[in-house]
Parts: structure tokens; C-alpha cells; sequence
């Protein structure tokens, strides 16, 4: 937990966060520094209970507050279910930080239906899910921050993730229409668009022709993520932004 010690800090302070694939990878990360910045933490997973009863214990460790919840994010029974125990559990429900997702890649030519329905069902369905179940508390809040992780690829294209970078692209637009629709009620909606990230997702790649595309000349860390998202959970640090979509890709795509 360096890095979010390293940030170790109050800006989240009595606020209660969701986020969403907590159990690995930049959903972890996101867990930890929410938590290092004084947050109860919601950590939900799917299918990886004992990764997230680890980034439980290692919140707690830190002298921090969090506790798990397993629900597939593309199930909307579970999904409501899941907000209305945090509401009921924990009281309130301040961030929501859709982070779960899943690539299923192959040309198109030859992608399977299962493959490109399976996509779209989790990596845009359930931010749309997830953030209509926390919306009703919320806008009757006046306050909240939704932060939805989408990426690079919306931007550019990828050959062999046509369902991946579509249902990431529908997430900028859906981020976009929740901005607008929330803003009169204080409730702001924005993205973080990663690059190539060092996780389980990517662990198999060929990185070496990738490197030479971003300029910074490496992948990015998780932590490396999870620092845009706490700018965008703070209170003060992001209050005038909405409808926004931040990338941390290395300089991979500029516009
Ligand atoms: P990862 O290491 O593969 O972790 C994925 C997380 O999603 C896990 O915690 C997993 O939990 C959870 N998850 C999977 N299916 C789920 C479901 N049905 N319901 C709830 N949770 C589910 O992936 P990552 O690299 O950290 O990616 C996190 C997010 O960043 C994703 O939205 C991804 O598309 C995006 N992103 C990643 C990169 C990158 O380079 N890594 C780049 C751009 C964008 P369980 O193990 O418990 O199932």
C-alpha cells in the first residue's frame, strides 16, 4: 500500500465509496487510496473472494474502513440489491466508481455473438446498472460522484476489441448524458480513460510494439489510475468538473 500511504491524507473523509471489480487490479488500487484518504470503502467483486477479503484486510491494516460485497455488475437484480445494502449498512452512498470490466478479443470477422454480448452486458450495461441504482440517493442528496472507467481504445480504435472499444465508447457518451442530466442536483459524472495499464488484463500482451506508441515509453501503473479517480472523488479538487474524460495513457492518444 506505498503509494496510497504516500497520499495517506482526509480529502474523503465520512464519505462511503462503491467500487466496483475491486478485488484486482486498478479496481484494488482504487479501493486502497480511497481508503488511505479517509473513505469506507465498498469493495465488490465477482468471481475473486479471497482477493477481495485481502484488499479488505489490507484497508483495515492501514487503520481504514471497508468490507466487500461480491455481485455481478451485469445482473440488475444484484446490482440493486448491492446499493441497497450499502445504503442500508453503511447510510449513505457519496462515490460510485464503475471500474468492473472484462475483454473478450478477437477479430470481428470471426467474434462470437456470446463474446460480443458478454462485453457489452459488463462493460456497458452494468456502468448504466450500477449508476441508475445509486442515482435515486444521490440526486435526492444534491451531492455525489460518479467516476466511470473507460479507455484509450474508445478513442483510437483497437483492431480485435471492436466490442470492447465500442461498449467503452458507449460509456463516454452515457457519461456525458449523466453529466448533463445530474449536474442542476450536484451530482457530477466524469471518465478516466487508462492507456496500457500493468494488470491481469493485459499481462498476456506483446508489449514491446506498444511501448514504442506511448510516448512516455512504459505502461502505466494501477496506482497511476487510481490517483485521476481520487482527484475526481475529491470534493474541492474537481468541484467545477463534469462530463469530462481524463486520460492516463502516457501520452498515447493526444487531441
Ligand atoms: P482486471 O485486473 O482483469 O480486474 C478486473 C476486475 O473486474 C476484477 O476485480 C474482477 O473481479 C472484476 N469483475 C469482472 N467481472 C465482474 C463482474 N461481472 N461483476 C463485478 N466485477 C467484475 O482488470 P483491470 O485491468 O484492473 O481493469 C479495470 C478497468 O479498467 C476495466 O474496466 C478495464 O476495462 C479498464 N481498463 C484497463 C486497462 C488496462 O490496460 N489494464 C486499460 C484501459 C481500461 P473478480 O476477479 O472478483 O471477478
Amino acid at each position: 500500500m506505498a503509494s496510497s500511504q504516500a497520499l495517506a491524507g482526509q480529502a474523503l473523509a465520512g464519505q462511503v465509496t462503491l467500487v466496483t471489480g475491486a478485488s484486482r487490479g486498478i479496481g484494488r488500487s482504487i479501493a486502497l487510496t480511497l481508503a488511505a484518504q479517509g473513505a469506507e470503502v465498498v469493495v465488490n467483486y465477482a468471481n475473486s473472494p479471497d482477493a477481495a477479503e485481502a484488499v479488505v484486510a489490507e484497508i483495515h491494516a492501514c487503520g481504514g474502513k471497508a468490507w466487500s460485497y461480491q455481485a455481478n455488475v451485469a445482473d440488475e437484480e444484484q446490482v440493486e440489491l448491492m446499493v441497497k445494502t450499502v445504503l442500508e449498512k453503511s447510510g449513505r452512498l457519496d462515490v460510485l466508481v464503475n471500474n468492473a470490466g472484462i475483454t473478450k478479443d478477437g477479430l470481428l470477422m470471426r467474434m462470437k455473438t456470446s463474446d460480443w454480448k458478454s462485453v457489452i452486458d459488463l462493460n456497458l450495461t452494468g456502468v448504466f446498472l450500477c449508476t441508475r441504482a445509486v442515482s435515486r440517493s444521490m440526486l435526492k442528496a444534491r451531492s455525489g460522484r460518479i467516476i466511470n472507467i473507460t479507455s484509450v481504445v474508445a478513442l483510437m480504435g483497437n483492431p480485435g476489441q471492436s466490442n470492447y472499444s465500442a461498449a467503452k465508447a458507449g460509456v463516454i457518451g452515457f457519461t456525458r448524458s449523466c453529466a448533463a442530466e445530474f449536474a442542476g442536483r450536484g451530482v457530477t459524472v466524469n471518465a478516466v480513460a487508462p492507456g496500457f495499464i500493468a494488470t491481469d488484463m493485459t499481462k498476456n500482451l506483446d508489449v514491446e510494439p506498444i511501448l514504442g506508441a506511448i510516448p512516455l515509453g512504459r505502461m502505466g501503473q494501477p496506482e497511476e489510475v487510481a490517483s485521476a479517480v481520487l482527484f475526481l472523488a475529491a470534493d474541492v479538487a474537481s468541484s467545477y468538473m463534469t462530463g469530462q474524460v481524463l486520460q492516463i495513457d502516457g501520452g498515447m492518444v493526444m487531441r
